[in-house]
């Protein structure tokens, strides 16, 4: 992911609405990108701030956009993880389902 493709995306990002394949994308890049990480920050500032006006409760936003970064990020590992998993079983019950079958109608 480049750093125009990224920006495009923080929005979504701060949303929750990025796919598991883009999210880790996009949380590696802003990782290693100090001007993404910058923009990120800066979106997640106003849109939590704002959010946040009413109640007076302090809040430490560096730390918790960083949870959150881990935190969508293991997420997204884990929907990808059991995406390949939920892949193979299907494969291998549609690959058994089939030997049967074929066993079944050639005698
Ligand atoms: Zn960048």
């Amino acid at each position: 992911m480049n750093c125009y493709e990224c920006k495009k995306r923080i929005k979504d990002f701060l949303n929750d609405s990025l796919n598991s394949k883009t999210t880790i994308e996009f949380v590696n890049h802003v990782r290693g990108c100090k001007e993404c990480m910058e923009e990120l920050s800066i979106e997640y500032l106003v849109s939590e701030g704002l959010k946040r006006l009413d109640t007076a409760t302090s809040f430490n936003l560096d730390h918790e956009l960083n949870d959150k970064l881990n935190e969508a990020l293991s997420k997204a590992k884990f929907n990808r993880y059991f995406g390949v998993i939920c892949g193979i079983v299907i494969f291998a019950v549609a690959f058994t389902l089939g030997l049967v079958l074929s066993t079944l109608f050639t005698y």
